[in-house]
């Protein structure tokens, strides 16, 4: 059963060749028995009752199209009554008293959750080491890292051991590990999911997306993810397509640019040899290929790693051990209640970004740092503005290596650089995907697709092609 994709799922569940109740104990059976460290909470019962309740919807055919079917949901989204931790100490008893607006819309949709994904604390980080809960392993190669902050979507969804699963992505936490696992992920444009009860890291980027075996899939999830929320600010009030509708379109006459800062030094050769392939493939298809270039991409580290800490910096605020989470034991005073709770509950890395953010953020400063970044940002956005008057997509590598080991890497700006290919969409708010693309020392690469505002049905039509000529979303790690 876990062999087929959310698809095949949707379709035995419309034939009855299975119910609800038996896929969503097939999947918990498959996480009890994982050795991946892909959950950080696994709701049984709760996934029961749901299967229960959507068998009757199904029985009764009150049911829409992703009704019974489970999925993993990366610990970052407030699920009411579940705790809900981000991946902290901090959160660590921390049950979400009220539902995000995506879990909202998955509940109403009738989807089953089997439990909360593992992620890197508060989403910083790229490889899932940061995690309070310890590190995911990749289902490919278990002394690899899966790739973050939604490593454990990443990996549950790679290692079959949930159909499709959530993510969010504020510098490329679905499109990396969603490389480094050999799945799909589609990072929308921000605004197109509304960020509601979604743990803040950095406001001006999150954005949440689904992540699946194949674009196929995406498309189901994200037509239930996707559209305005008025307890979101940010949210777009711009129509939701129907996602699928223009997965069967010809790519005829695409026109694929490839950035030629995406391709220079830094680039693992094996890499860069099947994002050429794949390429070809686009070509064969009738698309053709043209050298653009983004010139300010080279400036999207430093200017991500000034934007998104001052915003954690101002966000985690919150996180003080008075009204909820993690509390210091004893506290002398308020200031020392502050002061403990806060070095006790955070770990390394949030805390180096708040104290980079509140830094960057201090009269004097503000101006060198935060507002210069939010120049550049700007910049960034005109490049793309810029590329897609002559070109409809740009593709590119999404990481510039495979899977590196854990523990590995152990500076963090070694880590910063692994976010090179991803940051600039963020930056921009434009849409991107990854896709399977191939495998270099066995282990999984995929492509990226950058699209203009609102063009994620084009996207996910491009990748759908793809994955029409190809076999690499097919792929499961051996054992599964
Ligand atoms: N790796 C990046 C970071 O650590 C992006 C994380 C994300 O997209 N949540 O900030």
């Amino acid at each position: 059963m876990h062999t087929k994709t959310l698809t095949q799922l949707v379709d035995g569940l419309a034939k009855k060749e299975f119910s609800s109740t038996e896929i969503t104990q097939h999947f918990i059976n498959r996480i009890k028995s994982s050795k991946l460290n892909a959950f950080i909470t696994v709701t049984e019962d709760l996934a029961l009752e749901q299967a229960r309740v959507a068998d009757d919807r199904i029985a009764n055919n009150d049911n829409g199209v992703l009704t019974g079917v489970p999925y993993a949901h990366k610990d970052i989204f407030c699920t009411k009554g579940v705790k809900t931790s981000a991946g902290s100490k901090m959160l660590d008893n921390f049950i979400a008293p009220y539902d995000s607006t995506v879990s909202h819309k998955l509940n109403t949709a009738g989807t089953v959750m089997l439990g909360k994904s593992n992620m890197d604390e508060f989403a910083m980080g790229s490889s899932n080491e940061n995690s309070y809960y310890g590190s995911v392993k990749n289902p490919w190669n278990l002394n690899k890292i899966p790739g973050g902050s939604s490593g454990g979507s990443a990996a549950s969804v790679a290692a079959r051991l949930s159909p499709f699963a959530t993510g969010t992505d504020t510098g490329g936490s679905i499109r990396q590990p969603s490389s480094l696992c050999g799945i799909t992920g589609l990072k929308p444009t921000y605004g197109r999911v509304s960020r509601y009860g979604m743990i803040a890291y950095a406001s001006s980027l999150d954005q949440a997306g689904p992540m699946t075996q194949t674009a196929e899939d995406a498309a189901l999830v994200l037509n239930v993810m996707a559209g305005f929320d008025s307890k979101d600010s940010t949210s777009s009030d711009k129509n939701v397509e129907d996602y699928t509708a223009k997965l069967e379109d010809s790519i005829k006459g695409l026109k694929i640019g490839l950035p030629k800062e995406f391709f220079s030094e830094g680039l693992d050769d094996g890499v860069a040899e099947n994002i050429m392939h794949a390429i070809k493939e686009f070509e064969s298809m009738g698309a053709s290929v043209k050298e653009i270039s983004l010139p300010n991409s080279s400036y999207a580290i430093p200017t991500y790693y000034i934007v998104a800490p001052c915003e954690c910096s101002s966000n985690l605020s919150r996180m003080d051990g008075v009204r909820y989470g993690y509390r210091c034991e004893d506290p002398k005073d308020l200031e020392d209640l502050y002061l403990r709770s806060r070095s006790e509950g955070f770990g390394k890395e949030v805390q180096r970004r708040i104290m980079i953010g509140a830094y960057a953020l201090s009269a004097g400063y503000y101006d060198a740092y935060y507002l210069k970044a939010q120049k550049v940002r700007h910049l960034i956005s005109d490049d793309f503005k810029r590329a897609f008057k002559d070109v409809d997509v740009v593709m590119g590598p999404v990481s510039p290596t495979t899977a590196f080991d854990l523990g590995s890497v152990k500076d963090p700006v070694s880590m910063y650089l692994a976010d090179i290919y991803t940051l600039s969409a963020n930056l921009a708010g434009l849409p991107g995907m990854s896709i399977p693309a191939g495998f270099s020392n066995n282990l999984p690469v995929g492509l990226q697709l950058i699209g203009n505002y609102w063009s994620e049905s084009i996207l996910l039509n491009i990748a759908h092609k793809f994955q029409q000529q190809t076999d690499w979303h097919n792929k499961a790690p051996k054992e599964y």
